[in-house]
């Protein structure tokens, strides 16, 4: 738990979410600014930072990470397509580790790489 992380307060339900499935190490929940008809944030339940952050002993975290995606891409029908995007540096906003699920009608094809 980070203090001042927004996606800590929401993984501790310190402020509200759409949580959609989660397992023992990750979350998944709806963002509040979608920019594709299906978008689906996932984040460790631990605080860490980036990507470029991720060290050997996080293995578990981000196997968990990796399963809890594959189900929300089951479960929402969205195994036909779909993008997995982790923004870093001045293009991620929120400084807690998170992968964007984005499928179905994107909004802006030409902010997302095709
Ligand atoms: P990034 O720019 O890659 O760090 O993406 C941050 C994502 O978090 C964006 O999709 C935001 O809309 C989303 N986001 C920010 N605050 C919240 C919040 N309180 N609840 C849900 N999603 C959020
Ligand atoms: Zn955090």
């Amino acid at each position: 738990m980070e203090e001042n992380c927004i996606f800590c307060k929401i993984i501790n339900k310190q402020i509200p979410s759409t949580i959609v499935a989660e397992n023992g190490e990750a979350i998944a929940f709806k963002t509040i600014k979608p920019i594709a008809e299906h978008h689906i944030l996932i984040a460790p339940k631990t605080h860490i930072k980036a990507f470029v952050d991720l060290k050997n002993e996080h293995k578990d975290i981000f196997m968990d990470m990796i399963n809890l995606a594959i189900k929300v891409i089951e479960e929402n029908g969205i195994s036909d397509g779909s993008k997995l995007a982790m923004n870093g540096g001045k293009y991620q906003s929120v400084p807690h580790l998170h992968w964007h699920i984005l499928a179905g009608k994107l909004e802006d094809e030409d902010n997302i790489l095709n």
